[in-house]
């Protein structure tokens, strides 16, 4: 149900995974009695008995998932099947205290209020991430910044479930080692790859390559459906190679690196604005949607580097999110003309596809989500939800709804 985004009924789940109808209507059962699912007939189902859709339970699990950009970050909750309710929007200030306090504070309200359906916190940041939570993040002058300690979240109803299930690389926690209430932490670049291969362009793909560009860009190979993280977990750094022959210094220690020409700061320093330090959003939107000139110079320093990229990953198909979607649309053909000059001749006759993801910019929090769940879909997260869920009578609906919220800013997606 989760996988398959909740849209597919009861009957098309049972062939899926090659159940008996009895043993699927059981288990449906129980999941529902647990409180972890709910059926509602299919829209448009016109007579007979109606076909059952199942869903997220009204009152069921739920994670919390942020993604923290450069300038600004963003909370939601995330239901099984993946229905995301955006809960807050904020700037921040670019230093580690003035932008993990604020998101520590809004995510602890939260699961007071959602009590114990919060099942895990999920959080996307746009630098490598070491064991433990410890990221960098060049641009804003982050180095080795704490992230649990400053989020400071207090244990509580939402302990991570399935410690074994923790990862190095995707989650930045070192296995055996999570602590109850202790949030998923990952990069954001394969964060969004992720959620691509979960419910995108690279699901069902063997081996992927993405590329998430924001103010500079980050890329990850992606082999049967997981990112590769590195040893330590901070190996999504594609953006810190040299590929497109520039040799700028990088905010990173390094010269040359692609992500100098590839992204927001790339196109802002080419028509002379100010640059760096997570600045500058709109007026890169405002570049990109008018100078077509900077547009085509960043989708080349794109196409080059993807070049570089499919001649030694050799993948079936290239996926962009963030600022990729655009560059894609708006100068595909600059893109592709710098990329095949770059490609090994053997790549030319079937160059890999490149494609703008499917979900657009909610990569990275559709993977903090995906996180979580990866955590709590275990029968050790299945029995703590029973456990700690003995009676579903006694929720209060108002005060637990995802959507109900004190604060301004929210919308259903
Ligand atoms: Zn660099």
């Amino acid at each position: 149900m989760h996988d398959s985004g909740a849209v597919r009924t009861r009957s098309q789940l049972t062939r899926d995974l090659r159940l008996a109808r009895g043993t699927a209507s059981v288990l449906v059962a129980g999941l529902a009695e647990a409180g972890l699912l709910h059926e509602e007939p299919a829209p448009g189902h016109a007579r007979g008995r109606p076909t059952q859709v199942p869903g997220p339970h009204p009152h069921g699990p739920v994670a919390l998932a942020a993604d923290v950009r450069e300038d600004a970050w963003e909370l939601a909750a995330c239901e099984l099947g993946g229905r995301v309710t955006v809960l807050d929007v904020r700037p921040h200030d670019g230093t580690p205290q003035g932008t993990l306090g604020p998101l520590g504070e809004a995510v602890a309200a939260h699961r007071r209020r959602l009590g114990h359906r919060v099942v895990g916190v999920g959080v996307a940041l746009a630098g490598p991430i070491r064991h433990g939570g410890l990221v960098d993040i060049a641009h804003l002058g982050w180095r080795s910044v704490d992230v649990p300690a400053l989020l400071n979240l207090p244990d509580g109803p939402a302990a991570q479930p399935g410690a074994p299930a923790f990862e190095p690389g995707e989650t930045g926690a070192r296995p055996g080692e999570p602590r109850p209430g202790t949030p998923v932490i990952g990069n954001d670049t394969v964060l969004a790859a992720l959620a691509e291969a979960r419910r995108g362009h690279l699901r069902d793909v063997r081996v992927g390559l993405h590329l998430h560009v924001d103010f500079d860009l980050g890329g990850v190979l992606v082999v049967d459906g997981r990112p590769v993280p590195g040893a330590s977990g901070a190996g999504a750094e594609f953006g810190h190679m040299p590929l497109s022959g520039g040799d700028r210094p990088c905010p990173c220690g390094a010269t040359g690196c692609w992500g100098m020409d590839v992204g927001a700061n790339a196109l802002l320093r080419d028509v002379g604005l100010a640059h760096g330090g997570g600045r500058g959003r709109e007026q890169a939107e405002r570049v990109l949607a008018t100078n077509g000139e900077a547009v085509e110079a960043n989708a080349r320093a794109l196409g080059r580097g993807v070049a570089a990229l499919v001649n030694a990953h050799d993948p079936e198909v290239v996926t962009l999110s963030g600022h990729g979607v655009e560059l894609l649309q708006r100068a595909g053909q600059a893109l592709m003309a710098a990329c095949e000059p770059g490609l090994m001749a053997i790549r030319r006759d079937r160059p890999p596809r490149i494609e703008g993801s499917a979900l657009g910019w909610r990569g990275s929090l559709l993977g903090a989500m995906e996180s979580v769940f990866d955590h709590f879909l275990t029968p050790e997260g299945l029995e703590l939800w029973r456990k700690n869920h003995p009676d579903q009578a006694r929720d209060t609906p108002d005060r637990q709804s995802v959507t109900y919220s004190t604060l301004a800013r929210h919308k259903p997606l």
